[in-house]
């Protein structure tokens, strides 16, 4: 057998499953609008490519230390005090090659076979078939539109048992735009607290929220500080996604050195360049950007909202963060993977199946694109869905 056991277990993104069948079809000439892409339709602020070929002309392309320079570990920590008011040491801190490396360290450094990790659903699709790789067991809780694809106290209680190890909180959520408000935050705090369980809070869209604050989980008590590993990066709220760089942050000592010594043995420190590049926008100083790509999401988002709640048989809550819509399709449709199979032969709009984030009778559709393309998308999907009624 050529393959181990362990890389069987992992399922291919289907994300890149539908990106690569709208190329295949754009090189056939015809006209696709991709709306799959989790990434920023904008380009990375000058002030950091600046800051990037400054490094390179003064020769910053050695090694560093594995989990960063110093100066990048105090931008992070200042970078969590400034927003979060949240308290690290440049030492509780390691930087990565995107939060999705910061994920991997995490999982292979605190999951053993058999622990339980409880994931709520819609996820992003990474999470389950990380945890997967790590021999852990994915346990899923669902959520719908009724309570915002959130889940509540009641739901985490029922799925806590004593294999679990780890809950995974993404707020903003990929792929719903669902947050977290600091009420529900302390609500999941009051059931975790008499337990062991360890959190893993991606807030990697954090910068990207409309009409409502964003809460960071480890600050909602000391309790949550403790327990919480704080994940984010700078992919998306700075349209840094080819850059590679995300990190993760805990007061635990023992776990910080487990993971250091994990990258030490597999990537090493992430590209010197993208460190130096990174300092200014942890300090501030690209925040004038970041809010023009908010308001120009947001705008997005609300237009696109619009547009879809006014097709008959497809429904969208507004997205309070990210850049996704959760399009319910349940009217229509319960095999999303078919559905937008079909959507994109007929009409050359791709859009990413529900049941790739774990809920079926749904579709991502990413607003991280320009207005005129996300009014003509929806129009062809209005045009499709109405040839299915
Ligand atoms: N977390 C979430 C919720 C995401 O949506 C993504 C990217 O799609 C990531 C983490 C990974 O980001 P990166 O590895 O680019 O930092």
């Amino acid at each position: 057998m050529l393959l181990s056991d362990r890389i069987q277990t992992l399922s291919p993104s289907l994300t890149i499953a539908i990106s690569s069948l709208a190329r295949d079809l754009k090189a056939q000439g015809k006209d696709v609008l991709s709306f799959s892409a989790g990434e920023p339709d904008f380009g990375t602020p000058q002030r950091i490519k600046d800051e990037a070929i400054k490094a390179i002309n003064e020769g910053f392309t050695q090694y560093t230390a594995v989990p960063g320079i110093p100066e990048l570990l105090e931008a992070v920590a200042a970078k969590l005090k400034r927003d979060n008011d949240l308290e690290y040491a440049p030492s509780d801190i390691i930087v990565s090659n995107g939060a999705k490396q910061s994920l991997f360290n995490l999982f292979q450094a605190t999951l053993n076979p058999g622990d339980e990790v409880i994931i709520p659903a819609p996820y992003w699709v990474t999470y389950p078939e990380l945890v997967k790789y790590a021999g852990a067991i994915p346990v899923i809780i669902d959520t719908n539109e009724i309570n915002g694809f959130k889940i509540t106290a009641e739901q985490l209680k029922a799925a806590i048992t004593t294999k679990t190890k780890m809950l995974i909180l993404t707020s903003p959520s990929n792929p719903t735009g669902s947050v977290y408000s600091k009420e529900e935050l302390e609500a999941l705090a009051e059931v975790l607290k008499e337990t062991e369980i360890i959190v893993a809070s991606d807030e990697m869209y954090e910068k990207l929220v409309y009409g409502i604050d964003f809460t960071a989980t480890a600050g909602i008590s000391e309790d949550m500080y403790q327990r919480t590993v704080t994940i984010n990066g700078l992919s998306k709220s700075v349209a840094m996604t080819g850059w590679r760089f995300g990190y993760l942050a805990s007061p635990k000592k023992e776990l910080i050195a487990a993971m250091n010594k994990l990258q030490s043995q597999s990537t090493s420190n992430i590209n010197s360049i993208t460190q130096k590049a990174a300092i200014p926008a942890l300090l501030g100083e690209v925040d004038d950007e970041i809010e023009m790509m908010r308001e120009a999401f947001e705008k997005r988002a609300q237009e696109a909202v619009r547009l879809f709640n006014e097709v008959d048989g497809l429904s969208v809550i507004a997205p309070q963060g990210a850049f996704y819509l959760f399009v319910n399709i349940k009217d229509i449709s319960n095999d999303s993977i078919e559905f937008c199979k079909e959507l994109l032969q007929e009409t050359g709009v791709a859009v990413v199946p529900g049941i790739g984030f774990g809920s079926e009778g749904y579709f991502r559709f990413s607003f991280a694109t320009d207005i005129t393309t996300i009014r003509e998308g929806i129009r062809r999907i209005e045009k499709f869905v109405k040839q299915k009624k």
